[in-house]
């Protein structure tokens, strides 16, 4: 089973607040055959980095209102980590 995470973020640039989602593959394997549809109004991020366990520490997400490409760090990836 993939793991997934959800989080909530408001856009650097037009403030408004959404939801992200990102499925951590359980094996590379994973990520290649499975597709994983998300839920509608939430944005799939971008991940620029990940740890050891593959958990994302830098990602890019992109606003659903403007477009707006925010940084996700660390911090906000792992508060929601559940
Ligand atoms: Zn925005």
């Amino acid at each position: 089973m993939s793991k997934k995470i959800t989080g909530k973020y408001i856009c650097k640039d037009c403030n408004k607040e959404f939801e992200w989602q990102y499925i951590i593959p359980n094996k590379i394997s994973d990520s290649i055959y499975k597709v994983h549809k998300l839920s509608e109004n939430v944005v799939g991020i971008r991940v620029l980095e990940t740890d050891e366990n593959k958990f994302p520490i830098a990602a890019i997400a992109y606003c659903p209102e403007c477009g707006f490409p925010n940084q996700l760090n660390s911090d906000d990836l792992k508060e929601f980590n559940n």
